[in-house]
């Protein structure tokens, strides 16, 4: 699974930067691009997390919506899944909602 190789990185990324200390809370941006499933990362976050510096930690996810720009005519759009074209047939390019990192986290 996708999501298990991710929450894996991100236990090992935060285990790291604590530097022995216990980690409280982990805020984790994902993109609605980034085709990953929010309560699957949830999932293998406590799972991955057990027996670290991490265990028992927050996570707390922030949904960052997708947007777009059109390559043509510059219109920016909204967009809920990476593929799309812009009105005038132009094709879009992705600005947001591609984000999978570790915003920022908190230790004891
Ligand atoms: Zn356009």
């Amino acid at each position: 699974m996708h999501e298990l190789s991710i929450a894996t990185a991100v236990v090992e990324a935060c285990a790291e930067r604590a530097a022995g200390a216990r980690v409280l809370r982990v805020r984790l941006e994902i993109g609605r691009l980034a085709a990953v499933m929010p309560d699957a990362i949830r999932f293998c976050f406590d799972l991955c997390a057990q027996d670290t510096a991490v265990e028992g930690a927050a996570l707390e996810i922030l949904d960052i919506p997708g947007r777009a720009v059109c390559a043509s005519c510059g219109e920016a759009t909204d967009l809920d899944t990476p593929i799309g074209r812009c009105l005038c047939g132009g094709a879009l390019r992705i600005v947001a909602g591609e984000e999978l990192r570790v915003k920022d986290m908190e230790i004891a």
